[in-house]
């Protein structure tokens, strides 16, 4: 067996996820745009191209995002005089947003870094998969 999975602990690499490094050395990026991953670190080599969030860093953004913004509005609707519908749409439309788009490269990259961390990888192409590298 290869040195691939260096013995980092779950909560180390899930960090590294966070913060868009690789799970195993930390140092190399896990993106190399917004969303889109390097096929491997740059720095230690490991293979992430393996590791596939797919929807799952959406779906974890939506629900993140659901459950911080809807009490805001719930409490400004109950406390804050109930402003008119175009204010709550100027605040909590724009606010969501933003959110969203910082949220998803962390949550992704936290999925990714739990996948590595279980070692849940996408099967190889060679293993009767559809072979991606064309
Ligand atoms: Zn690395």
């Amino acid at each position: 067996m290869s040195d691939e999975y260096a013995p980092v602990d779950f909560w180390t690499a899930l960090l590294r996820g966070w913060r868009g490094r690789c799970p195993r050395c930390g140092e190399g990026a896990l993106f190399r745009s917004f969303l889109k991953m390097n096929s491997r670190c740059p720095v230690c080599s490991q293979a992430l191209e393996p590791y596939r969030a797919d929807d799952a860093p959406a779906y974890f953004t939506i629900f993140a995002v659901g459950h911080i913004i809807v009490p805001l509005v719930l409490v400004m609707e109950r406390y804050g005089d109930q402003p008119p519908l175009w204010f709550h749409a100027i605040l909590w439309l724009p606010l969501s947003v933003l959110l969203a788009l910082y949220l998803l490269p962390h949550i992704k990259g936290g999925v990714i870094a739990l996948l590595w961390a279980h070692r849940i990888a996408a099967p190889s192409s060679s293993a009767g998969g559809p072979d991606r590298s064309v």
